[in-house]
């Protein structure tokens, strides 16, 4: 029987893994093995409200096992770290626990058609200090980290205002992209929702937040009105933005900018820049670009091999106009869709379709202050829409119900938007722990 072995059960790779479970997984007609290095999945557009702590990653994460054993697929722990194209076989790392201790020992897994779908991390473009002393916002663990200091770090300043009224705390992140922007307008929610909960003598001038962005202006992947506007909304909550900022290293405690200027703070947080892991780039017989993603051709397979289809952020896809396909939730869900097809097409002899990237828009939420962006269709006279309130709000959420969807079906995905308003309404509007 056909094995195909997926690795990464992020936004692409779960959806990929949950579709081909469905389609022959729980008929018998090929063993589908997923492979993540983690045992939950949280989707990863839903990391800085973590981070806030406006979501509980507890509460909202999907069980590998649980939802494989629902699926018609295998989860098997493991990170990924080679492939044997020859022996069609992937070797994967040893699994180790919090403490050090071995969970799993290195092992290899053989397939005959594999998916590479691990998505990708933050770019620290080499900056002396910054692996070491910055936090990013790559897993769950670390969102779930910066949330426990967090908490602390407010527990901490509510008590020292008693003796020091000035007393600030300050969190300083580097990136003006789309994680940064909208971790910064969670921060301010945070603050606003923490006073409410008793730590009420920490008012909006006790919590500064810095925002650094190399470039010129903020979301620089959006339309230059739009980037204006959420710099507008972000100074209206009270936000500290550094336009043509470039950090240069970073310290215990503080970033050194190019010009030298040192930015103190308590918080350290690192969201510019996107790269593939670099062991991507040191695997034999792969062709990757400039930020490690694997060169795929129109069927999203692999330049240099058939039996590797790749999706997601690790996927080098070049446009007729020479860009990549943006690393977005959105790429990940089409490439699901478009691999998943191609794979039964294979399995029946049929050939396989090319992958077309559709634009859909980008949008930036900022907390439940409002969401910006950019809707992109048939508009009338135009191709695109500026969008920002309650509709822009809709659309930004409707990315998350659409995996959702892709995950559990309609109906049960329906349920969970109810148990959604549920929790709204039952639980604190903040994770205070
Ligand atoms: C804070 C934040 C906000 C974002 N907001 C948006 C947004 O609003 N809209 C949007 O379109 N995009 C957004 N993105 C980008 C979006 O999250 C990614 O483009 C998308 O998740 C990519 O999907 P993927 O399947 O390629 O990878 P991921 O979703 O990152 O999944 C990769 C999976 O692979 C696993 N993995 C990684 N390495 C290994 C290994 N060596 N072995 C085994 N498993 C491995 C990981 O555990 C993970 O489960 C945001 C990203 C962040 C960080």
């Amino acid at each position: 029987m056909m094995k195909i072995v997926i690795v990464g059960g992020g936004a692409g790779g779960l959806e990929l893994a949950t579709y081909l479970g469905n389609k022959l997984g729980r008929k018998g007609q090929a063993d589908v093995i997923l492979i993540d290095q983690n045992q939950t999945h949280l989707w990863k557009p839903l990391l800085h409200e973590v981070a806030a702590g406006s979501l509980d990653a507890e509460v909202d994460s999907l069980s590998y096992r649980a939802h494989a054993a629902a699926h018609g697929f295998v989860f098997k722990l493991g990170r990924f770290e080679n492939v044997d194209k020859v022996n069609r076989r992937i070797a994967l790392a040893q699994v180790m626990d919090e403490d050090g201790v071995e969970v799993l020992p290195p092992r290899s897994e053989s397939y005959d058609q594999l998916v590479i779908a691990i998505g990708s991390s933050c770019n620290d473009f080499d900056t002396p200090g910054v692996a070491q002393y910055s936090q990013f916002l790559e897993q769950s663990q670390q969102a779930q980290k910066f949330h426990r200091q967090l908490v602390n770090y407010f527990v901490k300043l509510n008590r020292s205002l008693i003796d020091d009224p000035d007393k600030i705390l300050s969190i300083v992140i580097v990136g003006g992209g789309a994680t940064g922007v909208e971790l910064s307008a969670e921060l301010f929610n945070a603050r606003q929702l923490f006073a409410l909960y008793g730590l009420e003598r920490v008012t909006p001038e006790h919590m500064r937040v810095t925002l650094l962005e190399a470039g010129p202006r903020l979301v620089p992947a959006l339309a230059e009105e739009v980037s204006e506007s959420v710099r507008a909304e972000l100074i209206k909550l009270g936000a500290d933005i550094r336009l043509d900022t470039r950090v240069a290293k970073a310290e215990k405690n503080a970033f050194v900018t190019a010009s030298g200027e040192i930015i103190e703070a308590d918080l350290m947080l690192w969201a510019a820049g996107v790269k593939v892991p670099d062991f991507v780039a040191e695997i034999e017989g792969l062709e990757t670009n400039r930020i490690n993603q694997i060169l795929v051709g129109p069927t999203m397979q692999a330049t240099t091999d058939d039996s590797i289809f790749v999706i997601g952020d690790c996927a080098g896809f070049e446009l007729d106009d020479g860009h990549w396909v943006p690393p977005r939730a959105q790429s990940a869900h089409q490439m699901a869709d478009v691999v998943g097809k191609n794979i039964i097409r294979g399995m029946k002899g049929k050939p396989l379709k090319n992958f077309t990237y559709r634009d859909h828009g980008s949008l930036v939420s900022l907390s439940q202050y409002t969401a910006i962006g950019v809707l992109m269709g048939n508009f009338g006279s135009g191709q695109s829409l500026n969008v920002r309130g309650w509709v822009a709000r809709m659309a930004y959420i409707s990315l998350y119900r659409l995996h959702q969807i892709a995950l559990h079906g309609w109906f049960k995905a329906s349920l969970l938007v109810v148990a959604d308003k549920i929790n709204h309404i039952v639980k604190p509007r903040l994770k205070l722990h």
